[in-house]
């Protein structure tokens, strides 16, 4: 090997998982902290588990109770086309003279 360029190696560094599980094995970094392994992942549990660290799930639920309120309060294109149309009607309806007097 040679001298002063390869990183120091620890053969026994402890990695520890949120959950509690600590792995011992050969790095260049003595302690590693992660939070998730094969004692607490859903592939090897078998069971299903969000795995929120980001609070990505509750903010996607955020979002769409949001969207669905904003949704319900707005028109659709068809919606608002139906309205102009009535609208328009009505307004030629008042421009036009009830009773046509001919001089
Ligand atoms: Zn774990």
């Amino acid at each position: 090997m040679k001298a002063e360029i390869h990183p120091t190696y620890y053969p026994e560094a402890k990695i520890t998982c949120a959950c509690g599980n600590v792995i011992v094995a050969g790095s260049t970094v003595s302690e590693i902290h992660i939070e998730l392994c094969s004692k607490c992942h859903p592939f090897y549990t078998g069971k299903q588990k969000l795995i929120d660290t980001a609070r990505r799930v509750e903010k996607f639920q955020e979002r769409t109770v949001s969207a669905k309120a904003k949704s319900s309060t707005t028109l659709g294109k068809k919606a608002k086309a139906a309205k102009r149309t009535t609208q328009k009607a009505t307004k030629r309806a008042q421009k036009k003279p009830t009773t046509l007097v001919e001089a």
